[in-house]
C-alpha cells in the first residue's frame, strides 16, 4: 500500500515512520529531516491512502477536495472539521449529545461576555472560536484579565478573526489526559491515553505552547476509565455527528480533565495530537496503515494493540519560542542521538542542512519497560543533541498521572 501523509512537523514523522513499518510512504510538504519528503501537493500524489495531519488543511476541506478526485482518505471532511474549527459550534453539539463538559457561553459582544464572567467564580477561562494553533486560551484567576483578554480577541487584536467570537467557561480543575480514537463513522476505538504538557517551563510554569512533551501509557488511567470515556462522551459525539448528517473518518482525539465529579471534555480536536503522536504510535503493534484505511473505508473492524514498553517524549525547542523563535541554527548532534537503542528523533521545524526552522524543533522519543526507563533514554538523547539557545523541560513523565496509586499504575491501560 502506498501512504501519503499530508503535513511537516513532529506528528506526521511519527506518522509516516510507523505507517512505514508495513506500507511506501510520501510525506507532503513534509521537511528536510522526514524520509520520504515531497514537495507535490497532495492532489497530485497517486496513493492508496491518505492520511491528513495538521487540523488547518481539515477544516479548510482538503479531505472533501481528495474524496471528490476518488482518493481514499482518513481525515474528516469540513463539515466533521467544524468541531474543532469552532469551539462555540462543538459546545453546542457536546450539549446536544449530553456528553460532560465546563459549563459554558458564547460571545460575539464585550458586555454581554462581561455579565456571564461575573456570574462565574474564578479560574476564568476565555477561548478563541476559531483556530489559534493552540494558543487561544487564557485561564486565569483575575476577573479583570479575564475581561482584558475578551476586549482584545473580539476586538480582532489579539487573534483575527478566530477571536471574533470567544467561547467562556467554567474553570475546571483536574489532571489532563489526551484519548484519541480512531473512527470509522460509525464505530470509534480507542488508542493509548497520553498526557501531554503545554506550559514551556518545568513545573507547568510559563507560558503555554503547542506542547512541551508527553507521555504514555498515563499511571492511574486504565482500562474503566477510557471505556467510560469511550462510552460517554466519544461515541455519543460520533453520533450526535452522524445525526446532522456528518460521517467522520478519522480520528477524534478527547482532550479530558479528571475532576472531583468525574471526566469533563475540555475539548475535541480532529486529528492526532502532537506531541500525543509521538507517544502512543510508537507503542503500536499493529499494522497502521491497514487500521487507518479500514477506518477511511468505513470499515474498522481491527482493534489497535499496544505494547506493554512505555513512551515519553522530550520536544526541543529553538530559542524565543512560543513568542518569537530564532531560526538557521545547525542541529548538532542528531544523527548519533537517534542511534541509540530505544530512541526515535522526530523532526518537526527542521530546514535546509538541519537547522532550525521553527519553533517546536525536533520531539524525542525514548521507550522502555516502564516511563522512568523511557524517560531516561529520551533524556540520555537530548543531552547529545545542542544547537545555540535550544530549549526543552526536563520534568517530561517525572510527576505525571492522573493521581493514580501503584495499584492503578499496575493496571494502567495499554
Ligand atoms: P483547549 O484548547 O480547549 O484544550 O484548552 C487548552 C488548555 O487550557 C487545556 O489543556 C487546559 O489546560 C486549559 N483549559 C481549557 N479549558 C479549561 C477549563 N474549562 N478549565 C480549566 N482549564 C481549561
Amino acid at each position: 500500500m502506498k501512504v501519503c501523509v499530508v503535513g511537516g512537523g513532529g506528528r506526521e514523522h511519527a506518522l509516516a515512520s510507523v505507517l512505514g513499518r508495513t506500507a511506501e510512504v510520501v510525506v507532503t510538504p513534509g521537511n528536510p529531516g522526514i524520509p520520504g519528503s515531497v514537495a507535490t501537493p497532495p492532489e497530485e500524489i497517486d496513493a492508496d491512502l491518505f492520511v491528513i495531519g495538521p487540523e488547518v488543511p481539515l477544516v479548510a476541506g482538503l479531505a472533501d477536495r481528495l474524496r471528490a478526485a476518488g482518493g481514499l482518505v482518513f481525515g474528516p471532511g469540513a463539515d466533521g472539521a467544524r468541531l474543532e474549527g469552532s469551539k462555540a459550534w462543538m459546545k453546542s453539539l457536546l450539549a446536544d449529545a449530553r456528553v460532560p463538559t465546563a459549563r459554558h457561553g458564547a460571545f460575539s459582544d464585550v458586555r454581554a461576555a462581561t455579565a456571564f464572567l461575573r456570574t462565574l467564580a474564578p479560574p476564568y477561562v476565555v477561548k478563541t472560536d476559531g483556530l489559534a494553533a493552540g494558543k487561544g486560551v487564557l485561564v486565569t484567576d483575575s476577573l479583570e484579565d479575564a475581561v482584558g483578554d475578551v476586549t482584545a480577541k473580539l476586538s480582532g487584536v489579539a487573534f483575527g478573526a478566530a477571536g471574533r467570537r470567544v467561547v467562556i467557561e467554567e474553570g475546571l480543575v483536574g489532571a489532563e489526559v489526551s484519548l484519541l480514537c480512531i473512527c470509522d463513522g460509525r464505530r470509534a476505538v480507542p488508542l493509548a491515553p497520553a498526557q501531554d504538557h503545554k506550559r514551556l517551563g518545568d513545573g507547568d510554569t510559563g507560558p503555554n505552547t503547542g506542547g512541551m512533551g508527553a507521555f504514555s501509557p498515563v499511571p492511574g488511567v486504565g482500562k474503566d476509565l477510557v471505556e467510560e470515556v469511550v462510552e460517554r462522551a466519544v461515541e455519543p459525539t460520533l453520533h450526535a455527528l452522524h445525526l446532522r448528517g456528518v460521517d467522520f473518518r478519522g480520528v477524534l482525539y478527547a482532550g479530558l480533565i479528571l475532576t472531583a465529579d468525574g471526566f469533563k471534555v475540555l475539548e475535541f480536536n480532529v486529528r492526532f495530537g502532537d506531541p500525543e503522536a509521538q507517544v502512543v504510535l510508537p507503542r503500536l503493534d499493529c499494522d497502521l496503515a491497514a487500521l487507518l484505511a479500514e477506518a477511511a473505508n468505513g470499515r474498522l473492524v481491527s482493534e489497535p494493540r499496544f505494547v506493554d514498553d512505555a513512551a515519553v517524549t522530550v520536544v526541543l525547542a529553538a530559542e524565543g519560542y512560543p513568542t518569537a523563535p530564532r531560526t538557521g541554527d545547525v542541529i548538532h548532534g542528531l544523527d548519533a542521538a537517534a542511534a541509540s537503542p530505544g530512541v526515535g528523533i522526530f523532526c518537526a521545524g527542521v530546514g535546509p542542512g538541519m537547522t532550525t526552522a521553527g519553533g517546536r524543533v525536533l520531539a524525542v522519543t525514548g521507550t522502555g519497560p516502564d516511563l522512568a526507563a523511557a524517560r531516561a533514554r529520551a533524556y540520555a538523547a537530548v543531552g547529545g543533541i545542542s544547537w545555540p539557545g535550544m530549549q526543552y523541560r526536563t520534568d517530561i513523565g517525572a510527576a505525571g498521572g492522573a493521581g493514580g496509586d501503584s495499584e492503578q499504575v499496575a493496571r494502567a491501560a495499554p
